[in-house]
């Protein structure tokens, strides 16, 4: 029998959870408003199984709590199967862990050492790991890492110019988004192997947001960096910052540690610049200017990373936009994408318009392209191997 995977994505508020087996998903769904006003909802995608109600206070209490809410209607789905592995999404890997890994104890105490690192999202994959592991105890844990498609990067886009000590204990660049870049280039050596040779830059544009610099399908180089907060500006996080600010929000505004850590992950980018919402769909519909100012400075920084990135790469080949913004935002890629004529880059509006695979004309040297990304997909596969690797 084909082994079943259940892929999970725990959040500080939600867990998405995927169930595959097969060749194809069977159903896929998320608990949202965890500790607020919980709710769950999935559909099956082999037969009519529908879920969408509120949780109640208790089921919604912790991941937990919600994850043995979910267990009858998968426990219904799977009838006589059982669940061989849960494949976790998990945010940070730090230096040891260049590929996925079965989870062990010894592992998970790694994994919490580094929560300092990822204060945003890796508690909260814990957590959802350790409500795995009570509600599957059968099963095999494997956690995939944010961070581990970077590793390959060189030292120079790896270290910071500080002291060298500082390296060594791990004040690196690290780089996320990994296992969204790993599906592009899967898809593209798969759909696109000329494509996939070339000098990628992909960029991964959602509520979170990077962008990386791929050669022979590895990463040379990311816009995030020691944190998740680096590079781009996000939906609520500031991206590049000089760190004389944070000195002087720390010693001249007498802020505390938390509370600029708080400005700096939760009310700055698109929501701290509009002051209006954190969300594209929301801004791109708005007729204020501080939302149009928001949107300037989005793109201006994507287009700043792109002329350096195709510095590094000694040139470009493709350019691919993925995530949330980056998939469904005509307007988003043609202000980056405009006046670029002296790259060679040239976007088709109706192309454009229509979110086609290709939206670059059929003169433009640089391949444009438009990629749904699936690290659910990539989650599974690493998952499916180890399992593989240890029957
Ligand atoms: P996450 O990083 O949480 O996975 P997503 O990749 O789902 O986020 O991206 C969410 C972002 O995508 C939000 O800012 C949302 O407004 C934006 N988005 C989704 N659809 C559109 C659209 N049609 N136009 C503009 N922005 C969009």
């Amino acid at each position: 029998m084909d082994p079943v995977i259940l892929v999970l994505n725990s959040g500080s508020s939600s867990i998405k959870f995927t169930l595959y087996w097969g060749e194809a998903v069977q159903f896929k769904g998320q608990i949202s408003g965890l500790g607020a006003t919980p709710r769950i909802s999935l559909a099956s995608r082999v037969s009519d199984t529908k879920v969408d109600r509120a949780l109640t206070a208790d089921e919604g209490r912790s991941h937990g709590a919600a994850l043995a809410a979910l267990l009858p209607v998968l426990e219904q789905e799977l009838g006589e199967r059982t669940v061989d592995a849960v494949g976790h999404r998990v945010v940070h890997g730090g230096v040891a862990h260049t590929e996925p890994v079965r989870l062990t104890k010894e592992v998970l105490a790694d994994l919490k050492a580094l929560e300092p690192l990822a204060p945003l999202h890796q508690p909260h994959n814990l957590a959802g790991i350790a409500a795995a592991r009570e509600a599957f105890p059968e099963a095999m844990q494997v956690a995939c890492f944010d961070t581990a498609f970077h590793r390959s990067h060189p030292w120079v886009n790896d270290t910071f110019a500080l002291p060298q000590p500082l390296y060594d204990e791990g004040v690196r660049r690290y780089g996320f988004h990994g296992l969204s870049y790993e599906y592009i280039c899967s898809y593209l050596k798969q759909a696109h192997p000329e494509i996939y040779a070339g000098r990628l830059v992909v960029a991964h544009l959602g509520n979170g947001a990077s962008m990386c610099a791929i050669r022979d399908g590895k990463s040379i180089g990311s816009t995030m960096g020691f944190t998740a907060l680096d590079g781009l500006p996000m939906g609520t996080r500031c991206g590049q910052l000089d760190p004389g600010v944070v000195l002087y929000l720390l010693t001249t505004k007498g802020m505390s540690p938390d509370a600029v850590s708080d400005l700096l992950y939760k009310q700055s980018g698109l929501k701290g610049l509009s002051g209006i919402s954190q969300d594209m769909r929301t801004l791109t519909q708005s007729s204020d200017p501080k939302a149009a100012e928001a949107i300037e400075y989005f793109v201006f920084r994507i287009r700043r990373e792109l002329g350096g990135m195709a510095a590094v790469l000694s040139g470009l080949d493709t350019v691919v936009f993925t995530g949330g913004i980056g998939e469904n935002s005509a307007l988003i890629r043609e202000k980056v994408c405009e006046g670029q004529e002296w790259l060679d880059l040239e976007i088709d509006p109706a192309r454009n318009a229509a979110c086609a695979e290709v939206v670059s004309t059929d003169t433009s040297r640089i391949n444009i392209l438009v990629i749904p990304t699936d690290e659910e997909a990539m989650i599974r596969h690493h998952t499916e191997e180890l399992l593989g690797n240890s029957r």
